[in-house]
């Protein structure tokens, strides 16, 4: 009896069984595939979320060296257009009530710092000039280089960078000019590479190579322009390491101690807008700045990528951020030009909304505007910037 229940029993539900079948295996794939629309949708929002935390965090700074207006209408006006963070000049930031607006305002200031441009010291002491391939000081226009291998130049930039540290506090240093000797800024697309000249090859940089390397230049030399051609043909792979680790070092340095006396504070560096293969890897060969290298001392690489002073399509802003990226990964940070003054009708408004969209593209980590006061010139692009750095 038992067992014939149990037999109806096992044959009811085997019944049920095979009737429910299908629909049980219906039910179980749309519980299947709830779940995985509840983890797409859970994705989905981590992503956003994510994607929106990055873009919050997006540094949109403005470079400015001289004020004499009314800060606080300053600041508002930066707020508005969403301006974030401040790189400054040095006299600027010794201004206390500067200083102090932007601090209300929670404006970060990062002070701007020259490393070896300095037409000051090299009006008082013309030793110090570095020297060309062609055997001329390192001058050109409005830019003049101190020799990157002078001890005593060297000690007195580092103890300025922490002085200024100690004295004004900044959240950030932005070091610029730190490189070897080169005019980039007239530097066009298509210049042929072998033209541009490079630095520096005084008789303490040959003389320190020498030593560091062992590698001794023939005595019957009697130009640089021997000098360097002797070195570009048998040595250039370690006559540009040496040159590098001049650049390298010297960030190094002052990345150790500015971070020693305040943890919390930011560097940052300002770069030549070249990427690897320009003008046969200039970026090293003439500028020694191996970002693969100086990457370890900086927080933000910032490559000084202004198209219209460079005649460059403003899409070109974009292609610079990620070369860089592969080798300063996650910390490329471009600042670009507001406005041409020497050409303001090739380089027009849409131009320059352009550049702003081009320069917030992933990977890049903001955008700095080069600078306030050429903001004035068209102040239409204050509402150009405010739209594209909302919109992004
Ligand atoms: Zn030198």
């Amino acid at each position: 009896m038992a067992g014939s229940t149990g037999t109806k029993m096992l044959h009811r539900n085997c019944l049920i069984r095979t009737k429910n079948t299908p629909l049980k295996s219906a039910a179980r794939t749309v519980l299947q595939l709830r779940s995985l629309v509840t983890i797409f949708l859970a994705l989905s929002c981590f992503i956003t979320l994510f994607s929106c935390a990055r873009k919050q965090g997006k540094i949109i700074g403005i470079k400015i060296y001289h004020y004499d207006g009314d800060v606080r209408l300053l600041a508002q006006k930066w707020k508005d257009i969403g301006i974030n963070t401040a790189f400054v000049s040095e006299d600027l930031a010794a201004n206390n009530s500067f200083r102090e607006v932007l601090q209300q305002n929670a404006i970060p200031v990062y002070v701007i710092f020259p490393v070896f441009f300095n037409p000051g010291e090299l009006a008082s002491d013309s030793t110090l000039y570095a020297l060309t391939d062609r055997g001329k000081i390192a001058k050109d226009g409005w830019v003049e280089f101190v020799c990157p291998s002078r001890e005593n130049y060297r000690a007195q930039q580092i103890a300025a960078a922490k002085r200024l540290v100690s004295d004004l506090k900044p959240d950030g240093i932005s070091l610029d000019f730190i490189r070897q000797f080169v005019f980039w800024e007239k530097i066009y697309e298509g210049r042929s590479a072998e033209t541009i000249p490079r630095a520096c090859y005084c008789s303490h940089c040959l003389s320190d190579f020498s030593m560091k390397t062992g590698v001794t230049l023939p005595d019957t030399f009697n130009s640089v322009k021997e000098k360097a051609d002797h070195l570009v043909r048998y040595h250039d792979a370690r006559w540009n390491r040496y040159r590098t680790e001049l650049i390298t070092s010297m960030a190094q340095e002052i990345f150790r101690q500015v971070k020693k006396i305040k943890p919390a504070i930011r560097v940052c560096l300002h770069a030549v807008p070249w990427r690897e293969t320009d003008f046969d890897g200039a970026a090293i060969r003439v500028a020694a700045q191996d970002l693969k290298m100086l990457s370890a001392f900086t927080d933000y690489v910032s490559p000084m990528c202004y198209a219209g002073m460079l005649r460059r399509d403003p899409k070109w802003i974009s292609s610079v951020v990620e070369d860089m990226n592969h080798r300063a990964s996650d910390k490329i940070l471009p600042s670009i030009q507001v406005y041409d003054e020497a050409d303001s009708t090739t380089f027009d408004r849409d131009d320059f909304a352009t550049c702003v969209r081009e320069a917030l593209a992933e990977p890049s980590l903001g955008v700095v505007f080069w600078s306030w006061p050429l903001f004035d010139k068209d102040p239409a692009r204050m509402d150009i910037a405010k739209a594209a750095v909302g919109n992004h």
